[in-house]
């Protein structure tokens, strides 16, 4: 097998953490590189890596809630029964139990990657009864509102050729640079292609740039011009279908910012064409209560 490369790369996690603080950029990207092989990682790159996998309850539920999504187009793209919403809560309702049962009994501890470690687990508090019920309640009711969707029962009447892509890890090169982005759907209604951003929580700043994001790959790697694309997140919660987000200007915005990433990470680098980082360029944060939350703080100490 050819040996991984860790190459220098930007995605909108990875640019999130670097303006969040500088060592969790470090530990997410370097620190953690080799850690999945325990036998020969250092303990601190196997402990990062293990944080790199690590997610709170909110966090766990979205993921869930996206992969039954992901499950009804995937379904419609296979021309096969599409699961009704009580199967749809059935899967969601085991995903959720079995997540919980992994990351209590440890068995991230064999294989971070294949098994779920959540925050409160590890550092604790566990959440009470009441409130992973309140979690589920909502993940169902969410659910719930994705069918009652006219958007929904509009793309899943349409051919399944008109979906792009749904929930897949996507690579292109921008500027010579890698990027990464992983759209939640992408779909033609014979017109225009929209680019949806499913959202399981409330209004967040950064859907404008995530949305710009799907646009710019969209743009380079299809070639769809911008005017011919929409680009718009949809509040589960409520069921609201926010205004198309799309504009030359908040492309540009996005590529700057992009650049402005690389711009700050490369004279950090010992080794720019090895890609390789000392921990001293990247250091740890002043504002200690970014630290509280955070899913590294046992190797900060903090
Ligand atoms: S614990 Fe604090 S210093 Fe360490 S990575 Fe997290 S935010 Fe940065």
């Amino acid at each position: 097998m050819a040996e991984l490369v860790n190459r220098l790369s930007w995605s909108k996690s990875r640019a999130m953490s670097l303006s969040k603080c500088a060592r969790e950029f470090y530990w997410r990207a370097y620190g953690s590189w080799g850690g999945w092989d325990r036998a020969r990682a250092t303990p601190e790159a196997w402990q990062s890596y293990v944080f790199n996998k690590m997610k709170n309850l909110p966090m766990l539920v979205g993921e869930l809630i996206h992969h039954v999504i992901e499950q009804v187009f995937d379904t419609h793209q296979r021309g096969r029964p599409l699961p009704v919403v009580e199967q749809s809560l059935t899967s969601l309702r085991d995903r959720l139990r079995q997540a919980w049962r992994e990351s209590r009994e440890k068995r991230w501890e064999q294989s971070p990657k294949n098994f779920h470690n959540l925050y409160e687990h590890f550092y604790g508090p566990e959440p009470d009864r009441e409130t992973c019920e309140r979690w589920r309640d909502e993940a169902y009711q969410i659910i719930r509102n994705f069918y009652e969707l006219d958007l929904t029962q509009k793309i899943l009447a349409s051919p399944a050729e008109q979906i792009r892509t749904v929930e897949k890890l996507e690579e292109f090169v921008f500027d010579g640079k890698l990027l990464f982005i992983k759209i939640d759907l992408a779909w033609h209604d014979g017109e225009k292609l929209h680019l949806i951003d499913w959202k399981t929580g409330g209004t967040d700043d950064s859907v404008e740039d995530q949305l710009a994001g799907y646009a710019l790959f969209a743009g380079r790697k299809w070639g769809v011009p911008i005017e011919q694309m929409l680009g718009y997140p949809v509040y589960l919660r409520d069921n609201t279908i926010g205004a198309n987000c799309l504009a030359p200007e908040k492309i540009e915005r996005l590529e700057a910012s992009i650049r402005r990433y690389f711009d700050d990470i490369t004279p950090r680098l010992v080794d720019t064409a090895r890609n390789q980082a000392d921990i001293n360029a990247f250091p740890m944060t002043e504002d200690l209560w970014k630290c509280r939350n955070c899913f590294y703080r046992q190797l900060c100490a903090r």
